[in-house]
């Protein structure tokens, strides 16, 4: 009988026959999974646990090599290199991924040892194999529960570890973390405007901008719905880090059809300086975000012990633009709009105006922004169109005027079922004729185009009222809802207007517009004329309707009634 040994060292110059060997093995009741090959790799022998394991009969293995239990997981080199370890005598281990008679996958930590001949070259191997499916799949559990699924971040649960980790250490050691409290401004506009599956796309490519800004260290998560926390151990790089991420925003989102922009705000406080437990850090980073909320915009903010007094400012501006409303103390401007065949006003657009005692005068590009987050700006809408309406209708009334009022309708206000239904009853109520009520609508809300908005604003016009898109040109590149929304008046955006005089660029800018308009049979207002210059340029290009500084700014109730008499005398 042949003798062998058996590499390496650790069962080394022990000496067994095949058959001994083949006998202990499969007397072995144990998991062991034993195979024995030759030198070609062709199996000479499996044990009992190899045939239950592998779902394959004796019969069916023996003589086959161990490709026949490829899984396709591995790359052909992880194999190679096992090879070129066994070929040269050498003892290999590794965790292999099997594929099953069934199709199902197991995984095994594998053990191979050549068998040498008297020329210390293997002429048959013995595998060992391990059972370790149980602990992979805990692992991919494991992994899974601690990733968020839409953006592959680590979650809220890998952060509390990492928390839990870091007040450990700094503990220890005495060294500051700084905690990043990331919120995306106004992220229920992209949710409900352009719809949950954009709201997601873009929420995976903030993530994915994010990340780059922290490829090194993986200490971005993913906190909330739109909520991002990033974890910063070198405190003195707290304002660069807090920069980097800030400009990330610059760039506009590209999100499947739609080009638009999002801002930031976040909120930074740092261990132990203003906090000694996590949820005091986390707390106080939340309200540093939320002070930088209320100053507007991609901005941020480092803890301070009297920010909770600035965020009850916020509180108290909501309660007090609430009282405004319900006191009836907010107020409209008018400003004219002009026919530029005619030279005559045609109409007015009422602007919102708010005057506090202790707040004093608030511009309505401040409040607005706040009022939709706050969920006050469906309230306020009604109260413009009815107040704008019942003025309308007493000027034409009183004057014997056909002046049309422009009301400005927030995307989230239109958006909201029953807009239209709410519109007709306050038609109805102050009696106004909906030929002289035009309502004003940014591209924003153009951008979706589900049918309840448009069912909304054919209904809207199919009452008599005019639809104008307001701030044409700015942000938003799309143009298909030019095509597909039934509106009557484009509103160019001041900018283009600014950029008239005296580049010339500008002028073929505002001449394609107004064509455009024209072609697609939408009237063309032009605003923010503030110089001659302008409106003649404008007038030569054949814009229909201007507004702005050079005719008037917008005007009290007083001051518009006195232009009115001023005007029909
Ligand atoms: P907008 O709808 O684009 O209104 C035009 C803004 O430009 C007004 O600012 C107006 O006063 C200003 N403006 C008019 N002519 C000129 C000009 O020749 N030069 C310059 N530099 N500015 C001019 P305002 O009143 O501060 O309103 C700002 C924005 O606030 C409005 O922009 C509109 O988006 C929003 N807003 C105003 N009132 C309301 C409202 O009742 N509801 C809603 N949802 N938004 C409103
Ligand atoms: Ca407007
Ligand atoms: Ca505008």
């Amino acid at each position: 009988m042949k003798m062998m040994n058996i590499t390496p060292s650790n069962i080394n110059q022990v000496t067994y026959s095949l058959k001994e060997l083949q006998d202990i093995f499969s007397a072995m009741n144990s998991s062991i999974i034993v195979a024995i090959t030759d030198r070609t790799g062709k199996i000479t022998f499996v044990n009992d646990h190899f045939c239950k394991i592998s779902k394959y009969t004796r019969e069916e293995l023996l003589g086959q090599d161990h490709r026949l239990l490829n899984s396709g997981f591995h790359p052909k080199s992880f194999f190679r290199e096992m090879w070129k370890t066994i070929g040269k005598g050498e003892m290999w281990n590794g965790e292999v991924c099997n594929r099953a008679k069934d199709g199902g996958l197991y995984w095994v930590k594998t053990t191979i040892f050549p068998f040498l001949d008297d020329f210390g070259k293997p002429y048959q191997y013995i595998a060992i194999r391990v059972d370790i499916t149980a602990q992979k799949d805990l692992k991919k559990i494991t992994h899974i529960a601690y990733q968020d699924e839409l953006t592959g971040l680590p979650n809220r649960r890998k952060l509390d570890q990492r928390l839990e980790y870091e007040l450990h250490q700094s503990r220890c050691t005495g060294k500051k973390f700084a905690l990043f409290f990331i919120d995306v401004n106004r992220f229920k506009n992209i949710n409900d405007g352009l719809g949950h599956i954009i709201g997601d796309m873009f929420l995976v490519e903030m993530a994915e901008r994010l990340r780059n800004v922290d490829y090194t260290s993986n200490s971005i998560y993913r906190h909330n719905s739109d909520e991002f926390v990033m974890i910063l151990n070198d405190v003195d790089r707290i304002e660069e880090k807090a920069r980097e991420i800030i400009n990330v925003f610059n760039e506009s989102f590209i999100v499947d059809t739609y080009e638009f922009s999002a801002s930031i705000s976040m909120g930074i406080s740092i261990f132990p300086d203003h906090a000694n437990s996590i949820e005091a850090l986390l707390k106080n980073a939340d309200t540093a975000m939320y002070a930088a909320k209320s100053t507007r915009g991609n901005q941020y903010r480092l803890y301070r012990p009297n920010l909770d007094e600035i965020n009850n400012q916020w509180l108290l501006l909501e309660t007090k633009l609430h009282q405004a409303l319900r006191r009836d103390s907010l107020e409209l401007h008018y400003q004219p709009k002009i026919n530029l065949k005619t030279n005559k006003m045609t109409g007015m657009e009422a602007l919102l105006r708010w005057y506090d005692p202790e707040l004093g005068q608030m511009s309505p590009d401040r409040f607005i922004p706040f009022a939709e987050e706050c969920r006050l700006i469906n309230d306020i809408g009604v109260w413009v169109l009815r107040k704008a309406s019942a003025q309308a209708r007493a000027w034409n009334e009183i004057h014997n005027l056909n002046l049309r009022v422009a009301v400005n309708i927030s995307p989230i206000h239109i958006s909201t079922p029953g807009f239209a239904a709410m519109v007709q009853e306050v038609i109805a109520e102050t009696k106004i004729d909906p030929h002289f009520l035009e309502i004003e609508i940014t591209e924003m809300s153009m951008l979706d185009y589900t049918e309840d908005l448009i069912n909304t604003i054919n209904q809207l016009r199919a009452l008599g009222i005019t639809i104008s898109i307001d701030d044409f040109g700015t942000g938003y590149s799309s143009l298909n809802y030019l095509k597909t929304f039934p509106v009557d008046v484009l509103k160019i955006d001041r900018a283009f207007v600014q950029d008239i005089v005296p580049e010339k660029s500008g002028i073929a800018m505002i001449s394609a517009m107004i064509s455009l308009a024209h072609a697609l049979n939408l009237q063309v207002v032009a605003e923010g004329v503030e110089e001659e210059a302008e409106l003649n340029v404008l007038r030569e290009h054949g814009c229909d309707f201007v507004q702005g500084y050079f005719f008037s700014k917008p005007l009290s109730v007083e001051a518009f009634t006195q232009l009115i008499v001023d005007s029909c005398m």
